[in-house]
């Protein structure tokens, strides 16, 4: 598990965007570094209860996030969280989670 959820900032004018963007949307700029937002806040939750072909599924529960470097992400939640609960988000095998600040 690694703490945070990578995001891409634009080198030009800061903004950072979820997920990677081949040109800035607010200065059309080309260039991006790599950062990683650590906190966000859950505004709504779903829960998959199937998925086509898998027979021993668990419910899992997704999320959209506000982070709070401001990018809205779809991401795991591996507790109970529901919406407006502040939330630390990382990530396993690249896919983006997020859990219930401690
Ligand atoms: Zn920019």
């Amino acid at each position: 598990m690694t703490p945070g959820v990578g995001i891409w900032r634009c080198a030009d004018c800061g903004t950072g965007f979820f997920p990677q963007r081949l040109l800035c949307a607010r200065c059309h700029g080309a260039s991006f570094e790599q950062d990683r937002v650590y906190e966000a806040v859950v505004e709504e939750v779903s829960v998959i209860r199937h998925m086509l072909g898998q027979s021993d599924w668990q419910p899992r529960r997704i999320a959209s996030v506000h982070t709070s470097d401001g990018q809205r992400i779809t991401v795991g939640l591996t507790d109970e969280s529901g919406p407006g609960t502040v939330i630390e988000l990382f990530e396993q095998d690249t896919a983006p989670f997020g859990a219930a600040k401690k």
